[in-house]
């Protein structure tokens, strides 16, 4: 009988640690067990990684309690997340953690009490289903891909696949035809979508085609729902998992097939430690269990077209919209003769507010588009030129139109806006740029006659709302639609006629080098959502640089120009997906102490790169120098391989994230 345990633990210290099994506990845990130890003066959850046959320490604590015997982990998904915790610059522990769901990590006497009280929260459910239960004969392309496809699943080899095909080109229905053929030669599947809520058709689409095999996992999922679900995936009930990024690492035996529906969405990247790519994760999975990985894009990541292109990934392309559909026509406004024009600011340009009209008095439906939130970006003095900023963290205020308040997005600090300038004194304090509730405000005063919905973080953050507002929508009791890029993915509107871009240029101002591509990504997907019916569709953008490759690629619904116009930019300039990169901030409570400390990793990190491996940029400020009164300063590495990175990293700074008081953040392959 084992006596001891090794234990790694949700902290940025690596272990593993050993404690000894009590008599009463022996034979209770496993490898993959979920534990209680204490560490430090703290009791804490921890992963059992061993049973060593020894132990050189005469004090040994004992293990405490176990949580869940067999938390799902099995050998499959500790490799996985030692490869994460590895790669992604984290611990085992803390990489684990990911991967279980944290009512798993509460022990089943709290996980009780939790469930009581989380009973009567219902379900959003997915009103409308769509699409019937039994497979598309597949059109030429389809056949194709799925042949292919077909065969890799058959012969239990890793491959990946990048499926690319225009919106509406029968992508999903390839995924579908996929899994049902993984399915019936005994293999499971999981499908990774950027975000359950706002892909309702299309789950509801799987739900339709497999029923009860399928388990969805909701990022709102309550307890005891979370605990049911994963259940019926441990027992082998349900084969397919549907689910946003975590859903990776639901516990399938017999992997078979991993999609990962628009690869190129910025959500699949964690923003806490782990900070993983679950489409990198997917693929490590797949390639452990011998799966096959379909990555499906209209606008595939720069990244993954490019190793198609190196042929490491098999390209398969569906270059035609179902029945030949046409593509909707792309109009761009050029801004800047609008403003000539009308001598000032105009939110919508003549073009798009005749379009509208037009459209509204033929019965049609409309989807207004805006990258950001509240009603204007920050409020200015027309005077002295000065800037409402929160004190604590160095970002201009947002104001919010029907809370009449200005917000910080980043801590949510509030305040009522000021009639005169604290600067001057002068009373021309304006509200500048533009947000959804502002051309909600406009479009009422425009058609008073039209019904007007807006969609946003701001108006849906109750649970449901979206659904409801979608299914408004869908059966046609809303006119017009406004909203923020929520509105732009993986939704199918045939009464949509008419898409309107307010402002193609919100992103492409971002400091960041993919903003040309999340530009032209942007643009696809809203563009997409026009012209789904046979009543055809038109798309307007407005833009102040029109010219830009970006957009001039989204009108002529062209990806490829895109992309070799950016990869080319890429190649210049060393960016990925040539290199790898590396974001270190560095955050603290003194300017100078942490600017400091950075510059002083930086002369470590160059002393210890002996082989010239490795490019260093900065210390600069962070995009937001200053957060909850916390400064931040940014090192960038470069490097052709995430693994000497890692390894500098490790030489350098070990696994400690906090050195004079100063915290620092790792985070590879970063944006
Ligand atoms: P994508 O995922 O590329 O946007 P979908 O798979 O959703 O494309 O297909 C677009 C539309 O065409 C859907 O309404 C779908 O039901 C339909 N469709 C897909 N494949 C076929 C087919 N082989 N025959 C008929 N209709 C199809
Ligand atoms: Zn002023
Ligand atoms: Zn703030």
């Amino acid at each position: 009988m084992a006596k001891f345990i090794d234990v790694v633990i949700n902290r940025p210290i690596e272990g593993p640690f050993t404690y000894n099994i009590p008599k009463e506990l022996e034979g209770s845990v496993e490898i993959g067990s979920c534990v209680e130890v204490s560490f430090g003066n703290k009791v804490v959850v921890g992963y059992v990684i061993g049973f060593p046959s020894d132990c050189e320490f005469k004090n040994v604590k004992p293990l405490l309690r176990v949580l869940d015997k067999k938390a799902a982990i099995n050998d499959e998904i500790l490799k996985l997340t030692k490869w994460i915790a590895d790669y992604y610059y984290s611990t085992w522990g803390e990489a684990i953690s990911a991967a279980v769901p944290s009512v798993l990590k509460r022990g089943p006497k709290k996980r009780r009490t939790k469930e009581l009280k989380t009973q009567k929260i219902k379900e959003p459910e997915v009103e409308y289903l769509d699409g019937s239960g039994k497979h598309l004969p597949p059109n030429h392309e389809q056949k194709q891909a799925l042949a292919s496809i077909k065969k890799c699943i058959d012969d239990k080899i890793h491959k990946v696949f990048l499926l690319h095909g225009v919106t509406g080109s029968g992508k999903t229905e390839v995924y579908l035809q996929s899994i049902s053929h993984a399915l019936d030669s005994g293999y499971s599947s999981i499908i990774l979508v950027p975000e359950i809520s706002l892909t309702p058709q299309t789950v509801a689409r799987f739900k339709a085609r497999f029923g009860e095999r399928i388990a969805i996992l909701h990022s709102q999922l309550v307890g005891s729902k979370r605990i049911y679900e994963w259940e019926r995936i441990i027992s082998g009930q349900a084969q397919i998992v549907v689910g946003a990024r975590s859903a990776i690492f639901a516990p399938l035996k017999n992997l078979g097939l991993v999609v990962v529906d628009e690869e190129h969405e910025n959500t699949y990247k964690q923003e806490d430690v782990p900070r993983y790519h679950a489409r990198e994760v997917a693929i490590k999975r797949a390639e452990i269990s011998n799966a096959v990985v379909i990555l499906g894009s209209a606008t595939p990541s720069l990244e993954s077209f490019y190793l198609a292109e190196k042929k490491s990934y098999t390209l398969v392309e569906l270059p035609e919209r179902i029945d030949s559909r046409l593509l909707p026509e792309v109009e761009i406004v050029d801004m800047r003769e609008e403003l000539t024009r009308s001598k000032k600011i105009p939110l919508l340009s003549q073009s798009l507010k005749e379009w509208i009209k037009k459209d509204l008095a033929e019965d049609k439906q409309i989807i207004l588009f805006l990258n950001r939130r509240g009603f204007s970006t920050f409020i200015s003095c027309r005077k002295c030129g000065y800037v409402l900023r929160c004190k604590r963290c160095d970002v201009s205020l947002t104001y919010h139109f029907h809370a009449k308040k200005l917000i910080c997005h980043h801590c949510r600090f509030t305040m009522d806006p000021p009639t005169v300038c604290p600067e001057c004194n002068s009373s021309y304090v304006k509200y500048w740029g533009i947000g959804t509730e502002r051309v909600e405000s406009e479009i009422t005063r425009l058609f008073p006659g039209a019904a007007i919905s807006r969609m946003d973080t701001d108006s849906t953050h109750k649970r449901g709302t979206h659904e409801k507002v979608l299914s408004k929508f869908k059966e046609g009791k809303i006119d017009i639609l406004i909203g923020t890029q929520m509105i732009a993915k993986g939704l199918d509107f045939p009464k949509v006629t008419l898409v309107g871009v307010i402002s193609a240029d919100t992103a492409l101002n971002l400091p960041d080098f993919r903003s040309g591509e999340r530009t032209f990504n942007l643009l696809t997907q809203v563009a997409g959502r026009a012209g789904r019916g046979d009543l055809g569709g038109r798309v307007i953008i407005q833009s102040y640089t029109p010219a830009h490759y970006a957009i001039q690629a989204a009108k002529n619904h062209d990806y490829h120009s895109f992309y070799s116009k950016e990869i080319s930019y890429r190649e210049d300039l060393g960016l990925p997906p040539f290199r790898h990169m590396a974001c270190l901030t560095f955050r603290g409570r003194k300017d100078e102490k942490v600017f400091k400390f950075s510059e002083s990793c930086k002369d470590r990190f160059k002393k210890k790169d002996k082989d010239k491996k490795i490019e260093i940029l900065g210390p600069a400020p962070a995009p937001v120098s200053k957060m909850r009164g916390m400064y931040r300063w940014n090192l960038f590495l470069k490097a052709e391989k995430t693994e000497d990175i890692a390894f500098l990293l490790r030489e350098v700074l070990g696994n400690r994230r906090k050195e004079k008081g100063i915290l620092v953040a790792v985070d590879i392959d970063p944006f």
